[in-house]
């Protein structure tokens, strides 16, 4: 059996369509534009182009957005008042703070300073405690294209059984939430997990948030399973350069999956898309708009 491939390129242009649609909808019959400030702090080149690349679909999709770019220097001080200017600008719908920061800086009370209403990467804490609460939240974006790929995927998400490896607060405890609020039934799995292959083995959704390359291989994975693997891990190749895979071993999982994301392609592309979809739905909280589609799924192809 060869496993049907995910292609999160393909699923996040079918999800940049429905919100490029949307914002044409609330600037014609709203007069509203939605807003993505991004700060950059320091010249690190994967933030570089991370942020860029934000920059640039926030673009396409018909957004304004707001790049600011400060010294790695800057101070602790100078950055929360950078975030207090965009919490009170109102052209600023979404602020996106690019994390790693320089190590003198602590992120904590810089997520915790920006406007919840504004929090686009749903890292405030308000933001976590909201989809805890399974109100309507600012859920952080590798988790939701997660969620989506998976219920695209397995069409109907209700009574699956879900492993989610990996509880960070950033991906694998909002992905595990998501799946709930979906009706499946959750295992969280981590570090100290006995026999993990075969918590692994039971599920019909298996998401990889751990962070070790190839960790679980072909035989962990139950037949026809839907394999969401959100590692990012880079290998060393003989020829001095790299090369990017992910959590699961994908040339023997791919045998026994029914679907599998690849790395990269896969979780990836996603997650700026569903970037997106937040400033999109922080604009429309903000200025009071209940009647422009909001896309919760990917549009089916
Ligand atoms: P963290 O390091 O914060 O969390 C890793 C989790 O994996 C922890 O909960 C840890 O368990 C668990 N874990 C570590 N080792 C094992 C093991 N041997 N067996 C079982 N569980 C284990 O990582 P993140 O959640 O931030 O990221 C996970 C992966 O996702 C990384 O590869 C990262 O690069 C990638 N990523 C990809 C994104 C994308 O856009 N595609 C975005 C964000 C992250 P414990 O809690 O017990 O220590």
């Amino acid at each position: 059996m060869t496993a049907r491939v995910i292609d999160g390129k393909e699923a996040s242009g079918r999800l940049k369509g429905a919100i490029a649609a949307a914002v044409a909808d609330m600037k014609s019959r709203h007069g509203v534009t939605p807003g993505l400030a991004t700060v950059l702090v320091g010249e690190d080149p994967a933030s570089q182009v991370y942020v860029k690349s934000k920059q640039k679909t926030a673009h396409e999709l018909g957004m304004n957005s707001f790049q600011h770019d400060v010294p790695a220097t800057t101070s602790q001080a100078d950055l929360l008042a950078l975030v207090a200017r965009l919490n009170a600008d109102p052209g600023v719908n979404g602020i996106l703070v690019q994390l790693p920061l320089p190590k003198h800086l602590d992120q904590f009370p810089v997520i915790n300073a920006i406007s919840p209403a504004k929090d686009v990467d749903g890292l405030h804490p308000e933001s976590a405690g909201r989809l805890l609460a399974g109100g309507d939240a600012l859920v952080a974006c590798t988790p939701t294209g997660c969620a989506m790929l998976a219920k695209d995927a397995a069409g109907d998400l209700s009574g699956k059984h879900a492993v989610v490896v990996g509880r960070s607060i950033l991906v694998g405890k909002p992905v595990a939430l998501l799946l709930l609020n979906e009706n499946c039934t959750v295992t969280m799995a981590h570090s100290r997990t006995q026999d993990l292959a075969g918590v692994c083995r039971s599920a019909d959704i298996l998401v990889a948030a751990v962070g070790k390359a190839e960790m679980i291989k072909g035989d962990w994975v139950k037949p026809g399973a839907i394999v969401i693997d959100v590692g990012i891990n880079r290998m060393p190749n003989p020829d001095g350069k790299s090369r990017l895979v992910g959590d699961v071993d994908y040339a023997t999982a791919s045998h026994v999956a029914g679907a599998i994301t690849p790395v990269p392609g896969g979780v990836g592309p996603m997650t700026i898309a569903c970037l997106m979809v937040n400033t999109l739905k922080a604009a429309a909280a903000q200025r009071g708009i209940k009647d422009v589609a909001i896309p919760t799924r990917l549009p089916p192809k």
